[in-house]
């Protein structure tokens, strides 16, 4: 079955129990159990609850996983995966990791003794020169946000495997339509939900999805242990959004391919970063392991001034934390995604303040680019 089939038949098509097309928002916290000696599949919604399951069951079908695991939000997903870590233990995380992941490890963390080193993961060679006798665990994003960098996930995967270490994948950028990690040999793969899952700009949730069974007993005991789960209605609504991933992401990154073309002929804009165009460095590499560029790219622009007014000044992007909703949002890193950087390590990592990253809704392409023509040319 192919992934836009799936999508739509992944086991959850029918409620079980009415035949209802669509499962219904169980907003129950605990169930009646029959026998003192055998409780039955539900028994405490923190541990499990039907809603939430259909959307686990949906996610981990979606990237080819055993077993999905649904979270409050991406940095509850993301954290809570990082709780499979001790004291003692060291990761290494490409460097242009999202601003939160930063946050958390650097100042959280790294108080509970586990501790990370930042390395450009576009070339290996930088992540083997950062291994340590106690490194446990590779965490990459590809592409990376903001600048849209691109780990060879497969040359990552052969070199966490000779020194036993797993390797962590937030692929909220590409969503499963367009790269599954887990194909790849990624252990765990990590969603801010939030995003192009639901895609609707109205919940905050987070999704993480592993192969191996063991792996999986330990991340759903810490699911339940530590508790960030996200509720029934949340998980209703993100699973209707993933209903439609297919056609929007379709549709939204036919659209940014042709925004990232006509963002390159400006002369006032001085690069854009989309593994689309075919002078990205990664894009070899990128066609290789995904299926398609996706819809967010970035540029910077010629002056501070011509950044103020693309962020403030378009009709058509909102000018918004956040990205993967139906509607085109303009965002500015600096200030917000990779505010929690300290700015030298900012600039270090090429998020520069003339640097803006662009969420492609599902707009008509034409009027979007009419909209950056009139604030950047006009
Ligand atoms: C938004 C985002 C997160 C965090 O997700 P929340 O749902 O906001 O907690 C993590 N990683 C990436 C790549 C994101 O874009």
């Amino acid at each position: 079955m192919k992934l836009g089939t799936k999508i739509i038949h992944s086991g959850h098509t029918i409620d079980p129990y009415t035949k209802g097309l669509s499962v219904p928002i169980y907003q129950v916290s605990t169930f009646a159990q029959e026998s003192v000696d055998h409780f039955g599949k539900y028994d405490y919604a923190r541990s499990g609850n039907p809603t939430r399951e259909a959307l686990e069951e949906t996610i981990a079908a979606l990237e080819n996983g055993s077993r999905g695991f649904a979270f409050a939000s991406g940095m509850a997903a993301i954290s809570s995966a990082l709780l499979l870590f001790s004291a003692g233990d060291h990761l290494i995380v490409c460097e242009d990791v999202y601003g939160g992941t930063f946050r958390v490890l650097t100042s959280l963390f790294s108080r509970l003794g586990i501790e990370a080193t930042f390395v450009d993961t576009t070339d290996l060679s930088n992540v083997r020169a950062a291994l340590r006798p106690n490194t446990k665990a590779l965490y990459l994003e590809t592409p990376s946000n903001p600048l849209l960098k691109i780990t060879d996930l497969h040359g990552a995967v052969q070199l966490a495997k000779e020194h036993g270490l797993l390797t962590l994948v937030d692929n909220t950028f590409m969503t499963p339509y367009l790269q599954r990690p887990l194909e790849l040999g990624c252990d765990i793969v990590l969603h801010s939900g939030t995003k192009f899952l639901n895609g609707h700009s109205d919940v905050i949730s987070g999704l993480a999805v592993v192969r191996d069974q063991e792996l999986g007993n330990r991340l759903s005991f810490v699911q339940n242990a530590f508790g960030a789960v996200l509720g029934p209605q949340d998980s209703w609504l993100v699973l209707r959004g993933v209903k439609t991933l297919k056609v929007r992401m379709e549709e939204s990154q036919r659209s940014a391919i042709a925004v990232a073309g006509w963002l390159a002929e400006q002369q006032r804009v001085r690069e854009v970063f989309y593994p689309g165009l075919p002078d990205h460095p990664g894009a070899e590499v990128h066609a290789r392991q995904s299926s398609g560029p996706g819809a967010v790219l970035s540029f910077k622009l010629e002056s501070l001034e011509l950044t103020r007014r693309v962020l403030e000044g378009l009709e058509l992007a909102a000018f918004a934390v956040s990205l993967g909703g139906v509607e085109s949002i303009i965002s500015y890193p600096a200030k917000m995604s990779h505010a929690a950087m300290p700015p030298h390590e900012r600039e270090a990592r090429g998020v520069t303040d003339n640097l803006v990253r662009l969420s492609v809704g599902l707009e008509e392409a034409a009027d979007l680019i009419a909209d950056l023509d009139r604030v950047i040319n006009g």
